[in-house]
């Protein structure tokens, strides 16, 4: 039977539909409650709010400080702010005794769900799987199928003037790996599992229990996960000790760059000065830049090598290797021995080898790419010679500048991209353009110092209503 479709709000045409409800869809539905003008809606596939699940590790703390949370760069007096969940939780003063800038990543999902729980613009368990432009009314027509529940399989439309896609990214694997990983999924590569770090915590027991995992990767995911498995290497109460190698391509366990003159590259004129580069220019940086935020925080270097320190005090030999400039080339499973084996490259030596595991986490990266779903409006889409979004400043891909990206635009912005500090004055420019004024103040100039030539100024983001071409110094 084909399932029915429905539209909920019959006659309602919303000024933003919200794909996909991560922190920075859920930032821009907090800041869009308050304002008069804008009637938002926004639709997730999941039945609610998680963040990172996969890698919500004990004690481990977000990478960017608490006034980076859904609201406060934008309006530090929004009723959303990560304060105002302390202190309606009774957490403020323990928070303020703390004396650390930097919630746990567990208080900043419940954090987050705390702010779902008040808005009344989410909808849950809906996957879009199309947006489409209904040339007559000059609106988008959103289509969303219910996952799970009894109306499982039933499309909603929406109709909106502006949609904006707050997807995040999806894991990324190298293709060795991805098809490791398949076989072991399907369970044709043995018991040990082949997983990426979105996928840690419910793999861990397995993980464990293989006898020898390999971590593959360099930033601060394959360095948490490295770590958390680290502390039973020789084995807990009930459970055997294991072998745990990690290897990464990098030329070294690099830290994340943390100094202030650098941090003021997270800024809008910087990525008005990044955004105004060849394209060509803007990859090759991009690559350059991985130490400012793929790095690993330099707290969890320095606690690993004590935690290899304290291991190996009292004699006992730490089974594993840690392996730099190293790439994965291949990977099969070796159905004989019930191993995987990889095969590794050293990007100085040249020289491969064979090195064999039972079971690997691949922390490889997350990518953004062009939504399946936006397939009807391709040809209003704005797509560079790569075949991806180009991304104007103000955060538009489409050629009628109404179909906006949250996170899907580092190819074009840089690192501001991912950034949690960033997404509330992002989410400012998109209301400044649903709305045609600035609801929030957009600070265009933040930094000391000065980025390309001075006086220069690329465009940077146009004021409400006005071009793009001038500087508001
Ligand atoms: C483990 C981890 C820790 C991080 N820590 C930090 C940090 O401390 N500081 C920092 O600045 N950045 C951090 N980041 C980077 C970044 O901020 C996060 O990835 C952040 O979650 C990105 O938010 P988002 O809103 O773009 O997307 P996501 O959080 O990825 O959410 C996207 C949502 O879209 C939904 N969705 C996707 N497709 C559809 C569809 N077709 N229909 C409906 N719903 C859909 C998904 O279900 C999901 O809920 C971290 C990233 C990871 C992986």
């Amino acid at each position: 039977m084909t399932p029915e479709t429905v539209r909920p709000d019959e006659t309602r045409t919303y000024d933003v539909v919200g794909v996909g409800i991560g922190p920075f869809n859920l930032g821009l539905a907090a800041l869009a409650d308050p304002l008069p003008d804008v009637d938002a809606v926004f639709l997730d596939q999941r039945p609610g709010f998680g963040w990172h699940p996969g890698m919500m590790l004990e004690g481990a703390t977000i990478q960017v400080p608490f006034l980076a949370d859904l609201v406060t760069m934008a309006d530090p007096t929004s009723p959303y702010s990560f304060l105002a969940f302390l202190k309606a939780t009774g957490r403020l003063y323990p928070f303020y005794v703390r004396e650390s800038f930097y919630p746990l990543r567990s208080e900043y999902d419940r954090y987050c769900r705390w702010v779902a729980d008040r808005l009344g613009s989410l909808r849950w368990g809906r996957r879009v799987v199309a947006v489409e432009h209904d040339a007559a009314t000059d609106e988008h027509v959103v289509t969303a199928v219910l996952v799970g529940g009894p109306r499982d399989g039933t499309r909603e439309t929406y109709r909106a003037r502006h949609v904006v896609l707050g997807v995040g990214t999806t894991p990324r694997l190298p293709a060795p790996l991805a098809d490791l990983a398949a076989a072991w999924r399907a369970g044709q590569a043995g018991p040990g599992p082949v997983v990426h770090s979105a996928d840690y915590l419910p793999h861990r027991d397995a993980l464990q229990a293989a006898g020898s995992v390999t971590v593959v990767g360099s930033g601060q995911s394959a360095a948490e996960v490295y770590r958390d498995l680290l502390e039973d290497v020789h084995g807990a109460p009930g459970r055997p000790g294991y072998r745990l190698d990690w290897v990464t391509r990098s030329p070294r366990f690099f830290p994340m760059e943390y100094t202030k003159l650098t941090l003021e590259m997270t800024s809008p004129e910087y990525t008005d000065h990044y955004h105004a580069l060849p394209a060509d220019l803007r990859d090759l940086l991009g690559r350059e830049q991985r130490g400012l935020y793929k790095g690993i925080s330099g707290d969890l270097i320095d606690d690993i090598y004590d935690t290899l320190y304290r291991k190996s005090a009292l004699g006992q030999q730490v089974p594993t290797t840690l392996l730099t400039d190293t790439e994965v080339v291949a990977a099969r499973h070796d159905d004989g021995t019930g191993e995987h084996v990889l095969t590794l490259r050293h990007a100085q030596l040249g020289r491969e080898a064979e090195h064999r595991t039972r079971a690997v986490v691949a922390a490889t990266g997350y990518g953004a790419g062009v939504p399946g779903f936006l397939d009807p409006v391709r040809g209003r889409l704005r797509l560079d010679e790569r075949g991806r979004l180009d991304v104007t400043r103000d955060y538009t891909v489409d050629v009628a500048g109404r179909i906006h990206t949250l996170n899907g635009e580092e190819h074009t912005h840089g690192v501001t991209a991912p950034d949690l500090g960033f997404g509330a004055w992002r989410n400012s420019v998109v209301l400044a353009n649903v709305t045609g004024r600035e609801p929030y103040p957009i600070e265009r100039r933040i930094a000391f110092q000065t980025f390309g030539l001075p006086d220069e100024g690329p465009g940077g983001v146009p004021e409400a209503g006005r071009e793009a071409t001038e500087v508001a110094r």
